[in-house]
């Protein structure tokens, strides 16, 4: 594992986020490989780690003062062997290579373990929609599809959401896509209804790691009524996790975005949550508006640069980290384990750091990490493709059933190879192994490609 980490390293200096999230994996499938020496001989783990493209483009754009904007665009299409590529957009300022990487390599193993054929991608670029006028990101938008519509395609490699990129973003970038190639297809995802979007696509991602709160909860007779939860970010993934955590009978107190975060003893109720989809999706405000309005809450502003979040420092019984990569670092792990956290479901895509992830299975806390708890999107992703090759639309009750189903399925599979590979309740070790064997048994038999 350190050569191969040492060799890892040499090829992607500074590419922490990448990194790490390789060394996890390493690490994970270390018994696999024993077991399997036919996966060592074709260099199956060497070959995972190596984009099979990365696609690095100039997006230039016109902002509403007519002063020319540059930012840089990726796809990184890391592996095909299972499906088309797919994985989402971030537009964040903090996007660059490493953490784009580190997506899409996680992302392949997701999209393995949600029994859908699909293979790992992931894209975006270091442009910030926050601010900017809708003409603005329309222009970005426009501009970036300009580019990266010859790369993609239904059957080759469909995008879809991620941090900064929602219905609006998918809608300008679909509308010049569509105009470039003079085709009405389900080239990307998370459309809006009336223009082949999935029913339960917006609500998948949230849902899906409250399922998948639930299995956990069941291997030990429990469910999530009267649980108390903490809930990070104010986004889609945030949102849809307390609307389904309130449904179940659970209560949650706490959502945050980039700048703080909130403390509501009293609980989320579905009318403030209302109050916050309106705040975070329409008005596009700040979290710290929420304890303005309900007077009972708490607001604490964040400092990016301090030792740990002060969200996590609070009694409760679950954990759903929602916002972005790093979140929770050993002293916020601890604190969770210490104020009674046993669930952590993440919504996020690596939110925990290995250190973090040391204590919760060290601690024998119920932990699903991201590429298993928050499979629910792309798996809904992958139903729209479904639905748009078939060209009909299936019902909510229709789509929310094969969610569940496929976030069972999830479940089990993570619990039977973490047992068969000797490290039972471990669903770290789970999701890798579980993902790995399948794209490293297509691999195997499509030959060195
Ligand atoms: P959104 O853009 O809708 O929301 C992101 C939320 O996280 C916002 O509240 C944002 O606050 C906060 N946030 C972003 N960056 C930071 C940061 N550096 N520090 C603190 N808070 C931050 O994104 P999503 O809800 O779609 O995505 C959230 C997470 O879920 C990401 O890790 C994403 O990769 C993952 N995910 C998303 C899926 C999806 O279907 N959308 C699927 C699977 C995983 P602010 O507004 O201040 O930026």
């Amino acid at each position: 594992m350190k050569e191969f980490m040492t060799m890892c390293e040499a090829c992607n200096p500074g590419e922490m986020e990448f990194l790490q999230a390789v060394s996890e994996v390493v690490e994970s499938v270390q018994p696999v490989l024993d077991r399997h020496p036919e996966y060592r001989k074709a260099k199956i783990l060497e070959r995972m780690v190596e984009p099979e493209r990365i696609i690095i483009c100039r997006v230039p754009w016109v902002d509403d003062k007519g002063e020319v904007q540059i930012n840089r665009g990726y796809r990184i299409q890391i592996n095909g062997a299972i499906g088309p590529y797919k994985g989402g957009f971030r537009f964040h300022p903090s996007v660059n290579m490493s953490i784009l990487k580190f997506l899409a390599f996680e992302q392949q193993f997701k999209n393995a373990l949600t029994t859908l054929p699909m293979g790992g991608a992931k894209g975006g670029s270091n442009f910030d929609p926050k601010g900017k006028s809708d003409n603005e990101v329309m222009k970005f938008c426009q501009s970036f599809m300009m580019e990266i519509w010859r790369h993609i395609g239904p059957d080759t490699d469909v995008p879809a959401g991620d941090i900064g990129v929602g219905r609006r973003e998918i809608g300008y970038m679909f509308g010049m896509y569509k105009k470039l190639k003079n085709e009405f297809t389900g080239v990307l995802t998370g459309k809006g209804r009336e223009w082949g979007g999935s029913l339960i696509r917006p609500e998948a991602t949230g849902y899906g790691a409250v399922y998948f709160a639930s299995e956990m909860l069941g291997t030990r007779n429990e469910t999530m009524e009267g649980k108390i939860c903490l809930v990070s970010g104010s986004g889609n993934v945030a949102q849809f996790t307390v609307e389904k955590i309130l449904e179940l009978g659970g209560k949650v107190v706490t959502l945050s975005d980039s700048s703080g975060y909130i403390y509501d003893e009293s609980g989320i109720t579905r009318e403030k949550l209302d109050y916050v989809m309106q705040l975070k999706n329409v008005e596009r405000g700040r979290i710290k508006e929420y304890a303005d309005k309900y007077r009972d809450a708490v607001y604490t502003p964040i400092d990016p640069g301090q030792d740990g979040n002060p969200l996590w420092n609070h009694k409760a019984h679950c954990a759903f980290p929602s916002a972005t990569q790093n979140e929770i670092n050993g002293k916020d792990a601890s604190n969770l384990v210490k104020n009674g956290v046993y669930v952590v479901s993440e919504g996020a895509n690596m939110p925990t750091t290995p250190e973090g992830v040391e204590i919760f299975v060290d601690k024998k806390v119920l932990y699903g990490p991201g590429k298993a708890a928050n499979a629910g999107g792309v798996s809904v992703s992958g139903l729209e493709m479904t639905q748009n090759s078939m060209r009909m639309s299936w019902s909510r009750e229709e789509v929310d059933a094969h969610l569940q189903k496929i976030m069972k399925s999830i479940h089990r599979a993570c619990v039977d190879a973490a047992m068969e590979y000797g490290t039972p309740g471990n669903y770290v070790n789970g999701a890798n192994i579980a993902g790995f064997v399948k794209i490293a048994e297509a691999m195997l038999a499509q030959g060195i490609v």
